[in-house]
């Protein structure tokens, strides 16, 4: 089953966010049923942990009776060897069962992330703009997190105290059975109890985590923007809206601890005014001789044993209301479905592919029509310039035919394909795309390259930035392909940001290219490398090319004016040129052809 239908199978009828018994299994079952050999492992080693732990007790009855009865030292001595036996084994067994759990909780957690993380990837533009990296960040790692305790710990400590405790009121009835009756209805109530105090305690939480979220995303936008606010002196005004959230973030933390602390103590209360119960009944028990000294101290153990089960019950069941908490979570972003469906494949051409914008409108908003329908053809091998003002739509059209959104109306075809039927993977891999912005990532400049894709060998990325005009540029970087790179721009001007997001699209080996020309200024040395790498990446392809100088379209064979969202001209590059009358020559003639057009 795939990880969304699981969770929309977690959706409860009446309340969307609800989790119920049953969705608990199920997401227990995807996830630690692949590894049912484990878990079973864990559990057996559980059970054998429990049995030596009810057995400590009976040796120290055996121990105190055997010292008021013959008080032989070799009897005594074997029975503290035999003791000495159990507890080393109850630890190692215990350490052994912990180990598992771990392994066991962090696999499925991985798992668990892998799958939100693929989700998140597929998701569309819209849900990424709504949703800063901070809170996503918060919630594919923090909320997992807490959800790896609930896999491993919960399974582990929920059944072994249960069965743990099941065994001492069994053995406590064996014993007296009116003993074993008053401690059996005491934790019965004591949990029912504890239950619904706890169930309040999912919406504190959340609260919490949301604040949480929300101090995560500041710090991803505050560092991604640090150039930006250090530049424009905002710090003061940053610093207000940081202490705004992290007081609240406070203020949620301190809700969620003091409900914690008042339950612990409430637990602990509980437990001091029953082992006073059990006390008083124990010693006119033995005052009336009904037991031995062995026996009292057994029950007491025994008490003492079970109640510190009962509060670590009650403790997971807390836990169990952090991990709903978290799995509410979760469950949101996996009940966003992008607005991009995936289409049911189709067969592409080879080579260069045509491309066609058949009466296509789009708006962000729905109040905001960005795009007034657009049509135009471009044949196979075909290159369009693409000018208009700064808001003229230009990236809006480069995103439609990446299908980041998909348009209002019309349709878009690739290769005789509406683009809606193509596997979005299979039509991505086809288009090569050059942004204003490229992002980089902190690794090596082979990483960012090739996406840490190892099977590109160094051969060809040499040839690549050969064949593109960029052995100069290259041979002056310290460490060749060695040279290490970071995300916040790694020391690359624009130009060069844009020269390597060249390569990276030459080794992609497009069908179609797509250049969203830099809108910065270019020293002239970058600003030629640049045009000779681009015209040789588009050589022989289609390509849309957004140009923001007059120089970087003198080669194309279609000049397209955007202006306000709707086409203005759309002829070839010569007609348009000699048109007197035409927006392009009355650039070019207005122009400096250096002269930045946006
Ligand atoms: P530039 O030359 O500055 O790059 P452009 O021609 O590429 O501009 P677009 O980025 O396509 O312009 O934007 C076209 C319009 O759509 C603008 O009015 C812009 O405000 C709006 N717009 C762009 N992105 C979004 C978005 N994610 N949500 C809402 N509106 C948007
Ligand atoms: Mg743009």
């Amino acid at each position: 089953m795939k990880l969304s239908q699981i969770f929309q199978s977690l959706k409860a009828r009446n309340s969307p966010t609800r989790v119920t018994l049953q969705q608990y299994g199920t997401l227990f079952a995807t996830y630690l049923g692949p590894q049912w050999p484990r878990v079973c492992f864990m559990a057996l080693l559980l059970i054998g942990s429990i049995m030596l732990d009810l057995l400590g007790p009976q040796i120290i009855r055996a121990f105190i009776d055997t010292i008021q009865s013959n008080r032989s030292m070799q009897v005594l001595s074997i029975i503290a060897l035999f003791y000495l036996g159990v507890a080393l084994g109850s630890r190692l067994v215990a350490a052994f069962a912990t180990y598992f759990s771990e392994d066991v909780g962090w696999n499925a957690t991985n798992r668990l992330r892998a799958d939100l993380t693929r989700h998140c990837l597929s998701l569309d533009r819209s849900f990424h703009a709504a949703h800063t990296p901070g809170e996503l960040l918060e919630r594919v790692d923090s909320n997992v997190e807490t959800l790896a305790y609930f896999f491993s710990q919960f399974v582990i400590r929920i059944l072994g105290s249960g069965i743990l405790m099941l065994g001492i009121l069994v053995l406590i009835a064996c014993e007296n059975i009116w003993f074993g009756a008053i401690l059996g209805a005491y934790l019965i109530m004591s949990n029912i109890i504890f239950f619904y105090v706890q169930q309040r305690a999912t919406s504190i939480y959340q609260l919490h985590w949301q604040a949480e979220a929300e101090l995560s995303g500041f710090w991803g936008e505050l560092f991604h923007g640090l150039e930006d606010i250090a530049a424009s002196g905002a710090g003061r005004y940053i610093m207000r809206r940081y202490f705004h959230l992290q007081r609240r973030e406070n203020s949620t933390e301190i809700k969620s601890i003091v409900f914690w602390a008042g339950f612990e103590c409430t637990g602990l209360i509980l437990d001091v005014l029953s082992l006073l119960i059990v006390l008083i009944l124990s010693a006119s028990l033995f005052v009336q001789d009904m037991i031995s000294l062995g026996t009292l101290v057994l029950l007491l153990t025994y008490t003492t044993q079970l109640l510190n089960h009962a509060l670590d019950i009650a403790e997971q069941l807390g836990s169990l209301q952090q991990a709903t908490a978290s799995i509410e979570r979760i469950n949101e972003i996996y009940h966003t479905q992008s607005c991009v469906q995936d289409g049911l494949g189709v067969t592409f051409p080879t080579g260069a592919l045509a491309l066609t914008f058949q009466g296509v409108s789009f708006s962000y908003e729905a109040e905001q029509t960005v795009l007034h329908d657009i049509s135009f053809q471009l044949a196979a091998g075909e290159v369009v310039g693409l000018i208009g003002r700064t808001g003229s739509g230009k990236t809006t059209l480069m995103r439609l035919l990446m299908r980041f959104y998909d348009p209002t109306s019309g349709s878009v075809y690739l290769g005789g394909h509406d683009l809606r039927q193509a596997h979005l993977d299979d039509l991505r891999a086809r288009i090569g795309l050059v942004t204003q912005e490229v992002q980089l990532f902190q690794g090596t400049l082979r990483d960012n390259l090739t996406f840490f894709a190892d099977t590109i060998p160094d051969q060809r990325i040499l040839e690549a930035i050969e064949q593109l005009g960029m052995s100069t540029w290259y041979e002056r970087l310290p460490e060749g392909l060695d040279t290490e790179l970071s995300s916040d721009g790694g020391g690359l001007s624009a130009g060069e940001a844009q020269l390597l997001a060249c390569i990276r699209v030459f080794l992609q080996d497009p069908q179609l290219i797509i250049l969203d020309e830099a809108t910065s200024r270019l020293d002239p040395a970058t600003e030629k490398a640049l045009t000779q790498a681009t015209q040789r990446l588009i050589a022989g392809r289609t390509a849309l090319v957004i140009a923001h100088r007059l120089s970087t379209v003198e080669h194309v064979d279609h000049i397209m004016v955007l202006d306000d969202g709707r086409i203005l001209e759309y002829n070839t590059r010569a007609t348009l040129a000699c048109d007197p009358t035409s927006y392009y020559s009355k650039l070019l003639r207005m122009t400096n052809p250096k002269e930045m057009l946006a």
